[in-house]
């Protein structure tokens, strides 16, 4: 996987984010504050500007630069906690032009504990972390089994997205959503939807 799939990755995310933009920001409205897809596809939309004025040389390259940008544009929680995923995962791939399945994988699950140590969710909080962390599970599961590429990048999105649906009869415990204690009960996590269609994505260019 070379800096052109990552690419693919980050503007297939990109147009399922501003498909979905309404959607999630549907869902905020009934926990937050009616903003998240608003933040989410705003963001995606300049980290596509940013792309294509300046195409980065490798994917940490490429990855540090979408996270740097999300940060930027997103605000909210989910901007510094998506920024800093995009970041962890950045760090853990060198200089390298090609990564591998299980690269990914490794740096997927750094994205995941950057989110958490910033945002101390556990799964179960009812936050991004409900979609990120089976998706993890099942794609390290997937490629140890000796499933391809495209195989365990599909099962990560399912995962993500059984994960994100496991969000609704959970109480918030992190983030905006938990000041409605056990209102919050009954409804999708916005950023754990917005999860499960980033790693939708990345099955997509996978596939
Ligand atoms: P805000 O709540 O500031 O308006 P967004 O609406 O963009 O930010 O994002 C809300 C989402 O951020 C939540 O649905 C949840 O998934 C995620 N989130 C909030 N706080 C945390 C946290 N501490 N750890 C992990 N994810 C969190
Ligand atoms: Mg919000
Ligand atoms: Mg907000």
């Amino acid at each position: 996987m070379d800096t052109a799939f990552f690419t693919a990755w980050i503007e297939e995310s990109a147009r399922r984010v501003a498909a979905e933009k309404d959607w999630l920001t549907g869902l905020d409205a009934a926990i937050g504050d009616a903003d998240h897809g608003t933040n989410l596809d705003r963001g995606f939309t300049a980290v596509v500007q940013t792309l294509a004025a300046k195409e980065p040389d490798t994917p940490a390259a490429l990855l540090n630069l979408v996270g740097v940008t999300l940060i930027r544009k997103v605000g909210g929680a989910s901007g510094p906690l998506y920024g800093t995923a995009f970041r962890e995962m950045s760090k853990t791939l060198g200089d390298d032009a090609e990564v591998s399945p299980a690269g990914l994988c490794d740096a997927l699950d750094a994205g995941l504990a950057g989110v958490q140590k910033l945002g101390s969710a556990a799964e179960g909080d009812k936050t991004m972390v409900d979609a990120l962390a089976p998706a993890v599970r099942e794609l390290r599961r997937a490629l140890q089994e000796g499933a391809e590429p495209r195989e365990a990048t599909g099962a990560a999105a399912s995962a993500a997205r059984a994960g994100a649906k496991a969000t609704i009869p959970m109480q918030a415990r992190r983030g905006r959503a938990s000041y409605l204690g056990e209102r919050s009960v009954g409804h999708e996590d916005p950023g754990a939807a917005s999860a499960a269609i980033i790693l939708t994505a990345l099955a997509t260019v996978a596939a």
